[in-house]
């Protein structure tokens, strides 16, 4: 099958992990006789540069014209460009959420799977991995506090800022079921994460998720509180099957996640929306400091496009033997400098790319 992806290699080491991304989709192409081509789409930091803007008209048509999205990372080092110096609108960050926005992806999974091969890397102990788990955090990603309205204005002589949180039920059920229907493909469990001793938008989000899980009377629904939330996912991870959340308590658990699995370089992302179109891209950002000294672990990004696989394109099998791939590699020793323990073997991103393309 033929299949066109929008890359957008994006800032920092983005260009370095989205090649060897690219290494590995073409390996599983050559094996299983898929033709994955690739238009490249300037976001963030390199089209303020190129454009004025982080991600033009044109740019988010290539990216909708497209098949699916695989995605670097954005940004900077906040003081060290002039990114910063620009509107907030204006950027690179803008690129993210505009794209999100136009491509009209609502829900963010992040898995967050503890690898046996990088126990040691967790900084959990040892009674409380057990035998290791595996959750997702799904996170809305369109509404929320990061959408609502917000200014900063002189109230009775004091500079006082104000963000609103706004959620309609619509926006809340649409998320709701794709918990649900994830959830049906695994352990069939969804706890729904809120606010919602404090916050109306945390209220109506328990009330309409409790209306959706009678829809999916197989899969289990219990509600946490984002506080109590915070503190389970380091005292017992293993309970958590799918956490759904808002936009906001999502961005902090699943960084919250990504820390007790041992490295933000081995975790990956999709957003999805209705369509099978998604944009993937790996948890972290683009980490200015190892930018351009082929020091990134690539892998997030290739588990990312294992999702494509996955979710976008419905292979399975190929996105498995990816999954596997990563998997045999760890187990041979072979490690980024993010990852390293004693006795393991460093390899640089561009080695650890032809080592999983090999292992396809
Ligand atoms: P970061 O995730 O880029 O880096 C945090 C730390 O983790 C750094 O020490 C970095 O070296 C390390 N790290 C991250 N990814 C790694 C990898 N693949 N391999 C090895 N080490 C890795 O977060 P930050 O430093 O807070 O942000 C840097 C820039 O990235 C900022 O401009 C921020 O706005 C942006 N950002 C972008 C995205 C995105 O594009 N989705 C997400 C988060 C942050």
């Amino acid at each position: 099958m033929d299949f066109n992806i929008a890359v957008i290699p994006g800032d920092g080491i983005g260009p370095e992990i989205i090649r060897e991304a690219r290494k590995v989709l073409d390996a599983v192409g050559a094996k299983y006789g898929h033709s994955f081509s690739y238009t490249e789409v300037l976001m963030g930091g390199v089209s303020i540069d190129a454009t004025g803007v982080p991600l033009t008209d044109e740019a988010l048509q290539t990216a909708k014209n497209s098949d699916s999205v695989l995605l670097g990372a954005v940004g900077g080092d906040v003081g060290k460009t002039s990114w910063y110096d620009l509107a907030p609108n204006l950027r690179p960050e803008a690129g993210l959420l505009a794209i999100r926005k136009g491509l009209n992806l609502f829900a963010n999974i992040r898995p967050a799977i503890l690898f046996n091969e990088l126990k040691s890397a967790c900084p959990l102990r040892e009674d409380i991995i057990g035998d290791g788990f595996d959750f997702v955090v799904m996170r809305e990603l369109t509404g929320g506090l990061y959408f609502g309205d917000r200014c900063t204005r002189e109230v009775d002589g004091l500079r006082t800022a104000t963000d609103t949180l706004v959620y309609n039920e619509n926006e809340i059920a649409r998320i709701a079921r794709k918990a649900f229907e994830i959830a049906r493909k695994r352990r069939k469990k969804v706890c729904s994460v809120d606010k919602a001793n404090v916050l109306d938008s945390s209220r109506l989000w328990r009330q309409v998720t409790k209306e959706v899980a009678e829809e999916y009377p197989d899969v289990e629904l219990t509600d946490m509180l984002v506080d109590n939330c915070a503190m389970q996912i380091v005292k017992d991870p293993r309970q958590f099957d799918v956490i759904l959340t808002e936009n906001m308590f999502g961005d902090i658990l699943s960084d919250e996640a990504s820390m007790v699995t041992g490295s933000i370089g081995m975790l990956a992302s999709a957003s999805l929306g209705e369509s099978k179109l998604g944009l993937y891209e790996p948890s972290h950002g683009s980490a200015p400091d190892i930018a351009g000294q082929n020091k990134a672990n690539p892998i997030a990004t290739i588990l990312s496009a294992a999702m494509m696989l996955r979710y976008s394109f419905e292979l399975d099998k190929e996105a498995d033997i990816v999954e596997a791939a990563v998997k045999e590699v760890l187990k041979k020793g072979y490690r980024t400098i993010d990852i390293m323990s004693p006795d393991k073997s460093l390899v640089g991103c561009d080695r650890m790319g032809d080592l999983i393309a090999d292992e396809i």
